[in-house]
C-alpha cells in the first residue's frame, strides 16, 4: 500500500480553507492547534517526529471528511487531558464546553482497556457496543477514527506485539463502527493495515498478484472506459466515470470466505459512473444493459433499497470489452459521498447554518436503519407502536456498559446497581456482596451504574441478601436468585417447625381420645388440605406450629365422616350420575355428558384450539386440560377424565409460550417480531437472553393465537428467520 504522505499544520489549513472561510471558524482552529502546539512542546512520538505531527494528521482526517470547525478544533486538542495534564474545567474556559466534553468523551473512551483475543473473556461485539455507548456524540467516535487511523499509519514504529494487538482491536472494533457508519473511506484504509500486520505473508502476496495483473487490468479498463464514454456521451448524459481497484483486504476476505481463487474474484475490474440525478442512474444503466450482456443475478438496486448504512448505489456486472467480466457502479455525487465518508457526509458542515448537535444526532439515528426497522413496524397500529417503543427502550437505550477491574464488559439495563452487576459476576458474589466500589470510591449498593463504571464488589462469607434488595435490582436474573434464596432461607425455617405441628396435632387427637395412628395418615390429611386452603401436609402442620391453623379444627375435619366435596365430584363424574347435557365452558371446551363443570386451560402446556386435549380433575380447581402429550399427565391414568373442543369460535384466542433459540446476531429480536407481527399474531411478552458460552439467544414469547393451524403456520415461518435454530411450544 502507497504509504499516505503525512501532512502539515499548513496542510490542515488549507483542507479547511475548502469548506470553512468565517473568520471565527479559521481563528477558533489556528487557536486550538496554538495551544496543543504549546501544551505538547518537548513531547516526542516513537517516530521520533514532535508529537504535535500526530494532531495535524488527526485534525487532517478530520476536515477531509468535512468536519465543523469545533470539531477540527478538538482534533488538535484530542490528547491534550491525556497527556498534558490540562483539565476538561481548563478547556471549558479557554474553549468552550461543547470542546471539552469532546476531547473528554475521547480520552475516556482511550482509557478503556480492550482484552486480548486470545483472552477467554474477550468480547468483540460488547467492546463495540461500549465504545458506541460511550461516544454518545457522533463527533467523538469520528475523533476516535481519525486518531486510530494516524496510529495505524505509524504502526510501524511499535514493538511487534503491540502492533499484532492493536491491529487485532482496530480490525474488531474500528473498522466494523466505521462500516457501520458507512465511511469506507476510513474502513478500508484501516482493514488494509491492519491485514499488514496480521497477516503479512498473505497481504504481500495478494499485492504482488494484484500488481502482477496491473498492466493487463488497466488496459482492460481503459477501453471499457473510453467505450461506455462514447456510448452515454451519445445519449447527452454528464457524468464521471473512473476505475477503481478493490482494496487487498475485501480481495482477500473474499478469497477465504467464497472459497475462491485469486483470479475466480468476478469484480476485480471495475469501474464507477458517478452522475447528477437519480433518474440519470437508471437511464445509464439501461444504456449499459442495452449494450453489455448483464449477469444474472448480479444487479443490485442500493438506491431503491438502501443499505443499513445509508449506502446507496445501483450495482450490476456486465460482459464487457473482450469478453471480460467488469463490475460497475453507478450512483449520483451525493451518494458518492455518502459512500466514501457516510455519516460523516451526510452531516458535513455547512456554514451560515445553525449548529445544534441533538438535532444532528437524532437526524442520523433516524436515517440509520436500525431505527429505521421500528418506525416501519410502528405505523402499522397504535398498540403495535406503543409496544414497540417499550421493546425498543429495552433493547436499545436501556443498555449501559461497565467493567469488572480485569475489564470484562458487562452490558446491564439502565438503572442497575451493583447487586444487578453482583449477580451478574457470580450468584455467589451477589449472594454475599456487602458493598461496593466504583471507579475507586466507596458507594452504597443501590448507586445506579453508568456506562464506563468500573465496579469491584466487596463480598464477606456467611452474608446473605435482603428483602430490601428486590426493590433496589432491575435484572430479573438477580430478582429470581434474590427470591430463590429467600426461600430457600423460609424453608429451611419452615421444615424447623414442622415436627412441632405433627405433634401438636398428635396431642389434639390424644386429648379426644382418638388414635393418632389412624388419622394422622396421608390420605385423609390430604383429603382435609383444601379446607384449609393449604397445598400439602407438611404446609398443614407449620400452619399449626404457628398457629395460623387451630389444630381443634383440623381434628373435627379429620374425625368427621363427610366426604370432601373433591371427592363427591369425582364419584359423581365416574358414576355419569349427571343429566345428559352438553355444556361450553368460557374456554369453549366440552366434557362429554357433563353439566357445569369449571374448565380451566392447563397453564403448563396451554392447549390451543385444535390440540387433542385431555383433563385431569384436580382437588380444588375443577378440571385442569392439558394437551395430550403433555409431561405433567404423561402415565396418569386416575383423575382423567374425556374431553372435546366445541364448535370453533372464531373470535376467541388462546395463549401459546414458544421458545426461540437462535446464533446471536444484530437485528435476531426485530425480524422475529416482523415475522410474528405478519401473522396477525397478537405477542403478549417477550425476553431474550444471550447465551454467552454458545453465543446462542434463547428467545421466549407468549402469543393468542385462534387455532392450532395459526400457531403451527407461525412455528414454520419463525423457524426461516435468519439463524434461527429451534421454535418450539413449551410442554411444561
Ligand atoms: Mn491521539
Amino acid at each position: 500500500m502507497a504509504a499516505k504522505k503525512s501532512m502539515t499544520r499548513d496542510d490542515v489549513m488549507n483542507e479547511v480553507s475548502k469548506y470553512i472561510t468565517n473568520p471565527e471558524s479559521i481563528t477558533l482552529i489556528t487557536k486550538a492547534a496554538d495551544y496543543a502546539y504549546e501544551h505538547h512542546a518537548g513531547q516526542f512520538r516513537k517516530s521520533g517526529d514532535p508529537y504535535t505531527i500526530h494532531l495535524d494528521n488527526v485534525a487532517y482526517i478530520l476536515a477531509e471528511l468535512r468536519c465543523g470547525p469545533k470539531t477540527v478544533a478538538a482534533g488538535f486538542l484530542h490528547d491534550t487531558i491525556e497527556d498534558t495534564g490540562i483539565t476538561k474545567e481548563e478547556l471549558t474556559e479557554e474553549f468552550d464546553e461543547e470542546i471539552a466534553e469532546l476531547v473528554e468523551a475521547v480520552t475516556k473512551i482511550g482509557a478503556l482497556k480492550f482484552r486480548d483475543k486470545n483472552d477467554p473473556e474477550y468480547q468483540a461485539a460488547n467492546h463495540r457496543k461500549i465504545f458506541i455507548a460511550m461516544a454518545k456524540d457522533v463527533r467523538v467516535i469520528l475523533i476516535k477514527l481519525a486518531d486510530r487511523l494516524h496510529n495505524m499509519r505509524t504502526l510501524e514504529f511499535q514493538p511487534e506485539a503491540s502492533q499484532k494487538r492493536i491491529s487485532q482491536e482496530t480490525l474488531d472494533v474500528y473498522a466494523p463502527i466505521a462500516h457501520r457508519l458507512g465511511i469506507s473511506a476510513i474502513k478500508n484504509e484501516l482493514e488494509d493495515l491492519c491485514f499488514l500486520y496480521l497477516n503479512p505473508e498473505e497481504y504481500h502476496r495478494i499485492a504482488h498478484l494484484v500488481e502482477a495483473k496491473k498492466a493487463e487490468r488497466d488496459e482492460s479498463v481503459q477501453k471499457m472506459i473510453s467505450d461506455i464514454t462514447k456510448l452515454l456521451t451519445e445519449h447527452h448524459l454528464e457524468f464521471r466515470i473512473f476505475g477503481r481497484s478493490k482494496h487487498l483486504y475485501s480481495i482477500y476476505h473474499k478469497m477465504v470466505s467464497k472459497q475462491k481463487r485469486f483470479d475466480e474474484i468476478l469484480d476485480l475490474l471495475a469501474i464507477r459512473i458517478v452522475t447528477k440525478t437519480e433518474l440519470n442512474c437508471y437511464e445509464i444503466l439501461g444504456y449499459i444493459h442495452a449494450t453489455y450482456p448483464p449477469i444474472q443475478g448480479r444487479l443490485k438496486d442500493y438506491i431503491a433499497v438502501p443499505k443499513q448504512n445509508m449506502y446507496q448505489s445501483i450495482h450490476t456486472t456486465i460482459i464487457g470489452v473482450n469478453g471480460k467480466i467488469f463490475e460497475v457502479q453507478i450512483r449520483t455525487e451525493d451518494m458518492d459521498a455518502v459512500a466514501e465518508r457516510g455519516v460523516a457526509a451526510h452531516w458535513r458542515y455547512k456554514e451560515g447554518n445553525r449548529y445544534d448537535a441533538r438535532a444532528e444526532q437524532k437526524e442520523i439515528e433516524e436515517k440509520l436503519s436500525w431505527f429505521r426497522d421500528f418506525s416501519d413496524f410502528a405505523e402499522d397500529n397504535e398498540s403495535a407502536s406503543e409496544y414497540m417503543d417499550s421493546l425498543r427502550r429495552d433493547v436499545f437505550e436501556t443498555s449501559v456498559y461497565v467493567m469488572t477491574p480485569m475489564g470484562r464488559v458487562i452490558d446491564l439495563p439502565t438503572g442497575a446497581t451493583p447487586i444487578d452487576f453482583a449477580y451478574r459476576v457470580h450468584t455467589e458474589v451477589g449472594h454475599t456482596a456487602v458493598g461496593a466500589i466504583v471507579n475507586d470510591a466507596m458507594v452504597p449498593l443501590n448507586t445506579e451504574l453508568h456506562t464506563g463504571d468500573i465496579v469491584q464488589i466487596r463480598t464477606m462469607k456467611g452474608t446473605g441478601p435482603s428483602e430490601d434488595w428486590l426493590k433496589i435490582v432491575k435484572t430479573n436474573q438477580a430478582r429470581n436468585k434474590i427470591r430463590a434464596y429467600l426461600q430457600h432461607k423460609e424453608n429451611e425455617k419452615k421444615a424447623e417447625k414442622i415436627p412441632t405441628g405433627e405433634k401438636m396435632l398428635i396431642e389434639e387427637l390424644k386429648k379426644r381420645n382418638f388414635d393418632p395412628d389412624e388419622y394422622v395418615e396421608k390420605r385423609r390429611l390430604e383429603a382435609a388440605l383444601p379446607e384449609f386452603k393449604l397445598k400439602d401436609i407438611n404446609d398443614l402442620f407449620y400452619a399449626i406450629a404457628v398457629k395460623s391453623v387451630n389444630p381443634v379444627k383440623v381434628v373435627e375435619k379429620l374425625t368427621n365422616e363427610k366426604r370432601s366435596a373433591p371427592e363427591e365430584m369425582l364419584s359423581r363424574i365416574l358414576a355419569r350420575e349427571a343429566p345428559k347435557k352438553k355444556q361450553t365452558s368460557a374456554n369453549g371446551i366440552i366434557v362429554p355428558g357433563i353439566e357445569s363443570m369449571k374448565l380451566t386451560l392447563a397453564q403448563c402446556c396451554c392447549p390451543v384450539y385444535g390440540d387433542e386435549i385431555r383433563g385431569y380433575i384436580t382437588k380444588s380447581e375443577g378440571v385442569k386440560v392439558h394437551r395430550a402429550d403433555c409431561q405433567n399427565i404423561a402415565g396418569m391414568k386416575q383423575r382423567m377424565i374425556d374431553v372435546q373442543w366445541d364448535s370453533e369460535d372464531r373470535e376467541r384466542q388462546y395463549e401459546s409460550n414458544l421458545t426461540i433459540i437462535a446464533h446471536d446476531r444484530n437485528f435476531l429480536l426485530t425480524d422475529i417480531v416482523t415475522c410474528t407481527s405478519q401473522f396477525k399474531t397478537p405477542m403478549n411478552t417477550v425476553n431474550a437472553a444471550v447465551n454467552r458460552e454458545n453465543l446462542t439467544t434463547t428467545i421466549k414469547m407468549n402469543v393468542s393465537v385462534h387455532n392450532l393451524e395459526q400457531l403451527q403456520n407461525l412455528i414454520a415461518n419463525l423457524r426461516k428467520v435468519e439463524s434461527v435454530i429451534t421454535v418450539e411450544r413449551n410442554s411444561h
